[in-house]
């Protein structure tokens, strides 16, 4: 699996080092007792699979590099849960929404897999899959909206394929 390294503003990444970083959550008793100690049990929370392979959480309002702990990541975004009856809990909402990381859609097997390690349901794909591409005619990094693949900035095609960590255009 790929990892992906921050891209996003280098003024929030900064700040991030002084932010508590998520709680890396290997097995299902970790999720438990974290989900318990959360003012909402079920989230939405901030999410990252770090390069260990590990589901890590963090409050909403969480930067995802500050929930990483500053490292490059399988897999960032945002994820909701919900009971599934016998006390355990299952996924709801799951997206690769994070404006730090901007991960391909393609990370989702990293996110399955984390999941399965805390054993929870999940719905076997990104509820909501954000499409990012950075312009390589302006540079800024985007949201690809409705399969549309044209620059909302300077109106140039954007790749077929992810390219946020290409800095050099
Ligand atoms: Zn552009």
């Amino acid at each position: 699996m790929r990892t992906y390294p921050y891209v996003g503003p280098p003024d929030i990444a900064a700040a991030a080092r002084h932010a508590p970083p998520g709680t890396g959550l290997p097995d299902p008793a970790a999720l438990a007792a974290w989900l318990a100690e959360q003012p909402s049990p079920v989230g939405p929370f901030t999410y990252t699979v770090g390069a260990d392979e590990t589901l890590r959480l963090a409050d909403r309002r969480s930067e995802h590099v500050a929930c990483a702990g500053g490292g490059a990541v399988l897999a960032a975004g945002e994820v909701t849960f919900g009971p599934a009856g016998g006390g355990r809990m299952r996924v709801v909402e799951v997206s690769n929404l994070s404006t730090g990381y901007c991960p391909d859609t393609a990370c989702w097997p990293a996110v399955a897999g984390a999941l399965a390690a805390v054993g929870v349901e999940h719905p076997g794909g990104f509820t909501q899959a954000v499409v990012f591409r950075r312009c390589r005619g302006c540079g800024a990094a985007q949201v690809v909206r409705e399969g549309f693949f044209v620059c909302v900035f300077c109106e140039a095609d954007l790749p077929e394929r992810w390219n946020l960590d290409d800095r050099a255009t």
